[in-house]
């Protein structure tokens, strides 16, 4: 199940995709985290993901779990983005049969599920094809 404050306390990094660089060898930490998990460093600087970036490998989920269940199937990729940092989400938009490893993708901000009995919407990135 979702955390409703886990959800919440996410927002804010989800819509502006903020993520953390680390000061002394220049990782990006995406969500932002407290110890650079390169170098151990815990200084980190504020920067936004770069939003777009290429398919590194990806899967079609046929059987989804919980809250994502009216929407399988769907395809979860992993993504590099243009700095270097790498995030998993859903592609959107898309023919299965066309997505292939090393196609151009853009974040996009989507709606990502619903609580049906609360009526809550979570949204968070997804990945178009360029
Ligand atoms: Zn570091």
């Amino acid at each position: 199940m979702p955390n409703p404050a886990k959800s919440w306390r996410e927002i804010p990094q989800r819509y502006r995709l903020e993520a953390g660089k680390c000061t002394k060898c220049g990782a990006i930490a995406f969500p932002p985290r407290l110890i650079c998990p390169q170098c151990g460093n815990r200084e980190f600087a504020a920067t936004k993901l770069a939003d777009a970036g290429k398919l590194l490998t990806f899967t079609i989920i046929r059987v989804a779990p919980g809250a994502f269940e009216d929407q399988a199937p769907y395809a979860a990729g992993i993504v590099e983005l243009d700095d270097g940092a790498r995030l998993t989400a859903q592609v959107v938009d898309c023919d299965f049969a066309k997505l292939k490893v090393g196609m151009r993708v853009r974040l996009e901000f989507r709606r990502v599920s619903e609580d049906g009995a609360a009526g809550v919407i979570h949204y968070g990135y997804k990945f178009v094809p360029e």
